[in-house]
């Protein structure tokens, strides 16, 4: 039995990039025997076992046979007879599909390292186009290495057009479209991911009103992406930036479509029901601010306020605008009812002085900028 690193480790040691997981490839074993020496099986019918102390991958090189579509219907062969080459065949691009041996020789039997060299994303073979899932995962890994100047490679693109207007983009299922587009906005430029996926047309497919949206506003969405994700890591902040200029039938629909999680959902609701009644250039007054903070559940969870003012500001409302909010949301924050009820409020009376408080805080905020 040979066993071998592959897949993304030996790409991002290439790269000079820190390793996450390493991943191997076992040649010439059967099962029994990896049990035997001590692996531990995942899964009862797949052919991937966990290392007893490094609980790293061991997977036992394998071919796949495609017959449904999308990216059901796979048929998997694993045997001691299945080469490395064989195995690296079934990856998805040139740069994942090298090995390394133990020795250290790496195996790179379809240019990984040329196209490393050249910064280019290519599919290893013609059965790229068995696997939709293909098109979703080239797209996030333009958006992870754009910043060291990858790109599609023009015949993939190509292969990609012509696997969506064939109509393999129609099988993914929403579940596998949301796990990629949240991985693709953890990434270093997740921008990248929507300008390949609308390129090669499977945006429109799997995310329409996305795709609408890049209709209607051109390159605008994607700048409000990139803004917020020069201020805020976090998945929540990049996308109400990126879908801010949804209306909010248009939010509902890609929300119940892609099964957006909560806290993505309700703060692009959050921001862009504010956005939609922002009044552009109008000095507002207290109580439209007093509406605004309240409607981004101010008052109560701080944090959540100020997510919504990291998308307003990647939105570019203005950091002055911002600022004031903030100003306003802290200055009426201190409002103390213990004080109020000390002067001799209670009940609602006490509710309507506590207002009244907040809204004088806010107004001497509003009239000093
Ligand atoms: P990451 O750094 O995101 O973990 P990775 O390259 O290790 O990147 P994985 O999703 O862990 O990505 O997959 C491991 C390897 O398996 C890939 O490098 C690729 O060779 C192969 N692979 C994974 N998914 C597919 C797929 N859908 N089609 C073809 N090959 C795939």
């Amino acid at each position: 039995m040979k066993q071998y690193l592959v897949g993304g480790a030996v790409r991002d040691e290439l790269l000079g990039i820190p390793v996450k997981d390493r991943d191997w490839v076992v040649v010439g074993a059967t099962p029994q025997e990896m049990l035997d020496a001590g692996y531990k099986q995942v899964g009862a019918d797949f052919p991937v076992f966990l290392h007893p102390e490094t609980n790293e991958e061991y997977a036992l090189a394998r071919t796949e046979r495609k017959q449904g579509h999308g990216y059901h219907g796979f048929t998997v062969h694993a045997s001691p007879d299945v080469t490395l080459e064989e195995d690296l065949q079934r990856r998805d691009l040139t740069i994942n599909a090298m090995a390394k041996s133990v020795d250290g020789a790496v195996v790179d039997p379809f240019g990984g390292r040329e196209d490393l060299e050249a910064r280019l994303l290519r599919h290893v073979s013609s059965a790229f186009s068995e696997d939709p899932l293909r098109i979703l995962r080239t797209a996030r890994f333009a958006a992870r290495f754009a910043p060291l100047g990858f790109q599609v490679a023009e015949d993939t693109m190509a292969l990609m057009k012509r696997m969506v207007a064939e109509g393999e983009a129609d099988h993914l299922v929403a579940e596998r479209v949301w796990q990629e587009t949240c991985r693709a906005l953890h990434e270093k430029a997740p921008a990248v991911y929507f300008e390949v996926l609308d390129a090669c047309g499977a945006l429109a497919v799997v995310m329409p009103e996305i795709g609408a949206l890049f209709g209607r506003e051109g390159r605008e969405p994607l700048d409000h992406l990139e803004k917020a994700t020069e201020r805020s890591d976090d998945t929540d902040v990049r996308f109400a930036a990126l879908v801010s200029g949804l209306d909010s039938g248009e939010r509902e629909a890609l929300n119940s479509r892609m099964k957006v999680p909560n806290d993505c959902k309700e703060l692009a609701a959050a921001s862009g029901s504010l956005l939609e009644r922002f009044p552009a250039d109008d000095n507002p007054s207290a109580e439209q601010i007093q509406a605004l903070i309240d409607e981004g559940d101010g008052w109560r969870r701080p944090e959540r306020f100020e997510r919504i003012l990291l998308v307003l500001e990647s939105v570019g409302i203005g950091a002055d605008w911002t600022t004031m909010l903030a100003e306003a949301r802290y200055q009426a924050s201190q409002v103390d009812p213990k004080a109020l009820m000390a002067e001799g409020y209670k009940g609602k009376a006490l509710g309507q002085a506590i207002q009244r408080e907040r809204l004088r805080c806010i107004h001497d905020v509003v009239v000093s900028k």
